[in-house]
């Protein structure tokens, strides 16, 4: 579904030149669930950016469904929560939800029906006619997983999953992880909450000054999670390199 081969990526020309992403390689199939954890500026949001088209790489290659990365057939496959979204304030929440539906291809009919439905989904029952400047950092957080979902896309991509969500708003998001998972979807999240990663994911790929230093199996979760939290784990990751046993 995803792949991702010797991948580098820099801001910036000449001396001002930042690197972000060092040369990383990964796969990522069908039906899986992924977490990417690295700590600030590791490289994270560069590469899923990569993936949506927004950025272009230096050199190496990604493809989302076997087309490259930013083609417009493979976005529409592809539902994206953004780091920082700003949704134009004055808009309401179902427009702005018909208006990602229409981009994603949906015909107005099916808005119609689809709307209240994702807005429940996500905790945001009755919401629709509601101005977006009038929303917490939380129910924001909540539209934009609503964005990503409107179109029941094959593939997630989110980008700091929980980020701004209290404890309830955590729970329901995982819960809509789960189904989604059970219904076969592709879910690539990043997020620095490790303990959802580890209840989440099937497999995890640990990025550090944009180099991936480890890359955890579901089988090895287990394992680490016995003798100690994937917190500890990826501490000791980061601080030796990733070296260190799992
Ligand atoms: P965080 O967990 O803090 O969101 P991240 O792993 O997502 O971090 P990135 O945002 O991908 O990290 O940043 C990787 C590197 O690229 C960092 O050194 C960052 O300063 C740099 N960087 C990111 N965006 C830009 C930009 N627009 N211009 C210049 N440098 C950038």
């Amino acid at each position: 579904m995803l792949a991702v081969d010797d991948l580098v990526v820099s801001y910036g020309r000449g001396p001002k030149r930042v690197p972000a992403v060092n040369g990383i390689t990964f796969r990522i199939d069908a039906g899986e669930c992924v977490g990417f954890i690295g700590a600030n500026g590791a490289g994270k949001s560069t590469t899923l950016k990569v993936l949506m088209g927004f950025i272009y790489a230096d050199s190496g290659n990604a493809e989302v469904c076997g087309l490259p990365a930013g083609a417009p057939e493979s976005r529409r496959s592809i539902g994206y929560l953004p780091e920082v979204a700003l949704y134009y304030p004055f808009m309401k929440a179902g427009e702005l939800l018909e208006l990602y539906g229409a981009l994603g291809g949906m015909a107005r009919g099916d808005l119609r029906s689809r709307i209240p439905e994702v807005l429940k989904q996500v905790g945001l029952d009755g919401r629709q006619g509601q101005l977006l400047k009038t929303f917490s950092k939380g129910m924001q957080q909540r539209l934009g997983i609503a964005q990503a979902l409107i179109t029941k896309p094959d593939l997630l991509i989110m980008d700091e999953l929980t980020s701004g969500l209290d404890p309830l708003g955590r729970y329901d998001l995982h819960e809509i992880i789960r189904g989604l998972k059970k219904d076969g979807r592709t879910i690539f999240f990043s997020s620095h909450e490790l303990s959802e990663v580890e209840a989440l994911c099937d497999r995890v790929i640990l990025i550090d000054r944009g180099r991936i230093i480890r890359e955890v199996t579901q089988a090895e979760l287990r394992t680490v999670g016995r003798e100690r939290s994937l917190e500890a784990f990826f501490i000791e990751q980061v601080r030796s390199g990733g070296t260190g046993d799992a």
